[in-house]
């Protein structure tokens, strides 16, 4: 479920479950709801259809049976009955043939009558409308049932003499004494009952079938019964349990067909009323189809704004990370573009702001800092250098001097240092005034920096007292640049107040000694070689070997 961790996600998500889960659940209830009506309906059209097709059947018997009935009571055939059953009594040799000749002339006068046999009490032919009649067995009980009058309905079944379905009645013939005599047999086509189920199924509309208890169908509203097709008998089961109920089932023409059953009341037969499935839900079909395409269409919308949404929010929230993750990054340059008029573009504003305010800020962080470095350059410039002179002054020169004890220990690279103090300063100092004395100090010192290389270092030792050291200089050579420091100063002329004034430095040199441990010892030796100097007479150098 990483990917819901995304917020362009979670809104698609919501989005289609929104619009699905309303849409499609009222869309499914309703269409259950319609489902379910028009199972009714149709539960109720298969009812009306079989009630209608039962009567239809029902009337066309009775007609049929009234026809037999009124035959049966004509005189040419009670006549020609009791020739046969009393033969001496008259010309019964042509009596078979005149009856035949009369049952014919009857059954083409009826139209859905195939054949008429008269057959005597003991159930044997005595004439017939037909070449070969059919052979009809009346039941042993017959004709003692009061209630039918004696009217046999018997099994209809497929006839291959006549390629139709056929259905036998009989009825009996009684004499002018009221005697059974014999039974009027008529075999009905069952198939002129197929424009009485066709009147029946115009409205509503359906299939009616008439099946025999093998399933097979006898006659059908729709197609001729010249085929002889077969229901499945386990679908024919399924419809008589539950008569006046539809059964879904696979036709045997159609595709899917709801079906009814409805056993005739007149007939041994089975009358199922169907109805092609995909014809009855075409419409609910078309409009569910409809309905869910909507539902596509609607889910593409809301999916396609769902993610625009998603990206509107999300994109300038990258926008406003990836500018933060610079920002933390050290880079102030970032400006995101504000042109959004909703709270995102606010955001944006306020981000540009307090970024300019960052830089701002940092800007004057730097200045600052820049500035003290400045200060801080100073401050330890000063904290080295000696204010009168600008030469490095005695803390310094105490730190240059450790440096290069060590540096010598070290390396074994020898260093020289000169000591010189101005010659009867307290006296020019007496003579010109301090300030004075402090002007020839400085221009003594300028002369010392001029004196010595940029290895070498300069220093006021205090009052009237220098100290150079001479980096990797031996006493001899450094004895040379004593001279020549000498020498500058006491060419020096120093005007003042229209006085000129010049003065003399004496010179203690020494070079530092193995057993030179701490900048006190050289200073001593130089000390002494300075008094030396001082001694032997002033303005000279003494090197101390
Ligand atoms: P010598 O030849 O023996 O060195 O004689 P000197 O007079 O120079 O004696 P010394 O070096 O002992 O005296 C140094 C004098 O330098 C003492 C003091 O008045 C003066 N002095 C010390 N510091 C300063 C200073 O910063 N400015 C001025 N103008 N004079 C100073
Ligand atoms: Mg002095």
């Amino acid at each position: 479920m990483a990917w819901l961790k995304s917020i362009k996600s979670k809104i698609m998500v919501f989005a289609i479950a929104a619009t699905l889960i309303p849409s499609l659940g009222l869309g499914m209830l309703s269409f259950r709801q319609n489902e379910a009506q028009i199972g009714d309906n149709v539960t109720r059209e298969l009812r009306a259809l079989t009630s209608y097709a039962s009567r239809e059947i029902e009337l066309w018997i009775d007609k049929r049976v009234h026809e037999v009935r009124v035959s049966s009571t004509s005189s040419a055939i009670i006549d020609g009955l009791s020739a046969v059953a009393r033969p001496r009594a008259s010309s019964a040799g042509k009596n078979p043939q005149a009856l035949a000749h009369y049952l014919r002339s009857v059954q083409e006068r009826l139209g859905a009558i195939l054949e008429m046999t008269v057959v005597n009490a003991a159930g044997q032919v005595v004439a017939s409308s037909a070449q070969t009649p059919t052979r009809v067995t009346l039941p042993d009980e017959w004709p003692l049932d009061s209630l039918t009058e004696g009217l046999v309905i018997l099994p209809p079944r497929w006839d291959e003499q006549y390629a139709t379905a056929t259905l036998a009645i009989a009825v009996p013939v009684l004499s002018y004494d009221n005697l059974i005599m014999g039974a009027l047999v008529a075999v009905l086509d069952l198939s002129t009952l197929q424009p009485h189920l066709k009147s029946a199924t115009k409205s509503p509309s359906g299939e009616v079938l008439l099946l025999d208890p093998d399933g097979r169908i006898l006659v059908s509203s729709q197609t001729d019964g010249n085929k002889l097709m077969q229901l499945d008998l386990s679908v024919l089961q399924r419809l008589q349990a539950q008569p006046g109920e539809s059964v879904v089932f696979k036709g045997m023409t159609h595709g899917e067909v709801i079906g009814m059953a409805n056993v005739s009341a007149e007939l041994p037969v089975t009358i199922v009323a169907e109805r092609d499935r995909a014809e009855v839900y075409a419409t609910w079909v078309e409009l569910r189809n409809m309905f869910l395409a909507l539902v596509g269409a609607l889910l593409v919308g809301v999916a396609a704004v769902a993610f625009q949404m998603g990206r509107s929010i999300v994109n300038p929230l990258q926008g406003l990370i990836g500018a933060a993750d610079r920002i933390a990054g050290g880079d102030l340059e970032v400006r995101l573009a504000a042109t959004r008029n909703d709270e995102l573009g606010h955001l944006t504003l306020v981000f540009n702001q307090m970024v300019d305010k960052l830089r701002h800020s940092r800007a004057e962080i730097m200045a600052t800092n820049q500035a003290m470095q400045q200060q801080n350059e100073v401050l330890e410039m000063l904290s080295v250098t000696d204010s009168l002179t600008g030469l490095y002054n005695r803390s310094k020169l105490d730190a240059i001097l450790r440096d290069q004890l060590a540096r010598f220990k070290r390396t074994q690279r020898e260093f020289t240092l000169l000591m010189m103090d101005i010659d009867h300063f307290k006296t020019l100092n007496d003579s010109y005034g301090h300030i004075t004395g402090d002007e020839v100090l400085a221009a003594v010192g300028r002369i010392l920096v001029q004196s010595i290389r940029s290895i070498d270092y300069a220093a006021r030792y205090g009052g009237d007292e220098f100290i150079i050291i001479l980096v990797e200089t031996s006493t001899k050579a450094a004895l040379k640049t004593a001279e020549r420091i000498r020498s500058q100063v006491e060419n020096m002329r120093y005007s003042t107040n229209g006085s000129t004034i010049t003065v003399t430095v004496s010179i203690g040199i020494v070079q530092c000694q193995p057993d030179d441990t701490t900048p006190t010892a050289v200073f001593a030796r130089a000390d002494n070689a300075l008094y030396q100097a001082k001694h032997d007479g002033r303005n000279r150098a003494h090197p101390a070997y």
